[in-house]
């Protein structure tokens, strides 16, 4: 008898837990993972290698450490859409494949939000190669600035992604600057935003915007309005009909992301790439199709908010998922999505985080320490403790 086929689609947090749990539940089935490169990288560092305190090989890994291949078969593509009435994938750069059923996780993509130039002047924390930019660019502009001129960053929004960076730009700056015969006051560094990291208490985000201001950021309460080659305009607030102008050499913006334009692409209902489904994670009117991650919606019981989009939900969705397709193969019902928070750190650079765990407020250093061990937390429920050898993730060091 022909096995079905399972077809997981992306291999970030999601998709590859997801894998990871199937091959161990091994259900009677044929499991194809796809991903358009052949590596997993931890999005949640992103911001490392945008500053240069980590190469991309430090924060990536191959997807082959988590194939089995006894059980699945990877293929190294790119979807462009989804046609769920006859149940096949489409490719930008192969034949197309059909699926029995089908695993969506294919992730966040940067959000313009329709603001003026953003999509051609801003610089975007998304994934290797806009990192890799970032850095580069980064490298570049220091090095042409005369003595006397000055560089100015700027970073739109306060989110994880904004502080992380920012976080880690100021430890690194003595460093860059220094390689590129700069002082290191040649070189400024705002932030424009309407709230910082609003998911902590007012003592937490107070905390963050004190550490930061001391190293040197300036905070600006506003709403990045329009961008040009050299400047951002922000408003004091959405109805603002005045806007201020700030010099920004750089600008990057790390002010929202959306689902994957696959979604969009397909015939899913969706809001911006994302998809709000049901409580067992499966697509409304399409029961052979689930998706988690960041281009699936959950909505939380408690506020009827949807839940942020983390790597935290992503990987426990891809547990009930997983064990979800192996109940529907058994003919047994599937069961609902209950997330259980284990917490919330955000780095302010190598040493220092704030955060909040099993409802108590952390930050400095015990924090810090925190977010080491729950990043290698992920690496073990994904790629397994010989990646987290291989990658020496506790005890990484920048390399300069
Ligand atoms: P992803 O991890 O984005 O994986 C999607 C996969 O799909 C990728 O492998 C990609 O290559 C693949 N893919 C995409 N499009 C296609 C296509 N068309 N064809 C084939 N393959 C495709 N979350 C936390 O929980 N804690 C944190 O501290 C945290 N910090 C963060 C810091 C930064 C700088 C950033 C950028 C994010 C942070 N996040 C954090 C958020 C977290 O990274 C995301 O929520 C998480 O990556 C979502 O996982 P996912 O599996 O949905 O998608």
């Amino acid at each position: 008898m022909v096995k079905k086929k399972i077809v997981i689609l992306g291999a970030g947090y999601g998709g590859l837990r997801a894998l990871k749990r199937l091959q161990d539940l091994k259900p009677n089935a044929e499991i194809v993972l796809v991903n358009k490169n052949s590596y997993h990288c931890e999005k949640t560092a992103l911001h490392e290698v945008a500053t240069g305190a980590a190469s991309p090989g430090d924060i990536c890994y191959p997807v082959s450490s988590v194939v089995d291949p006894q059980y699945t078969t990877f293929i190294k593509a790119t979807v462009s859409k989804i046609e769920h009435h006859s149940k096949t994938i489409v490719f930008e750069n192969r034949e197309p494949l059909r699926y029995d059923y089908l695993l969506i996780a294919l992730g966040f993509e940067f959000e313009s939000f329709g603001i003026k130039g953003l999509s051609d002047y801003a610089y975007q924390i998304t994934n290797i190669p806009s990192v890799e930019h970032i850095y580069k660019q980064l490298n570049e502009k220091l090095r042409a600035v005369k003595p006397g001129e000055k560089l100015s960053i700027v970073v739109g929004g306060a989110g994880f992604t904004s502080i992380e960076y920012i976080g880690e730009l100021m430890e690194q700056l003595p460093f860059l600057t220094k390689a590129a015969h700069l002082k290191r006051d040649q070189v400024s560094v705002s932030c424009v935003q309407s709230n910082v990291l609003p998911m902590f208490s007012e003592d937490l985000s107070g905390y963050i915007i004190g550490k930061l201001e001391k190293k040197g950021v300036t905070f600006i309460k506003g709403r990045v309005a329009n961008i040009t080659a050299n400047s951002v305009f922000y408003k004091e607030s959405k109805a603002s009909t005045d806007s201020s102008e700030l010099t920004a050499d750089m600008f990057v913006w790390a002010g929202g992301v959306r689902g994957s334009s696959v979604i969009t692409n397909s015939d899913f209902k969706s809001d911006r790439g994302r998809v709000l489904v049901n409580n067992n994670l499966t697509v409304p009117d399409c029961e052979d199709v689930m998706m988690i991650g960041d281009c699936s919606i959950v909505i939380d019981d408690v506020t009827g908010l949807p839940y942020p989009t983390t790597a935290q939900i992503a990987m426990q969705q891809a547990d009930c998922a997983a064990a979800n397709i192996v109940a529907i193969f058994n003919q047994k019902p599937a069961k609902d999505f209950y997330y259980k928070p284990k917490g919330t750190v955000c780095s302010i650079g190598r040493h220092d985080a704030v955060g909040v765990v099993m409802g108590k407020q952390l930050r400095g250093v015990t924090a810090s320490v925190l977010k080491k061990v729950i990043d290698t937390r992920s690496i073990v429920l994904i790629g397994g403790v010989d990646t987290v050898i291989k990658k020496q993730k506790l005890f990484r060091k920048k390399s300069m």
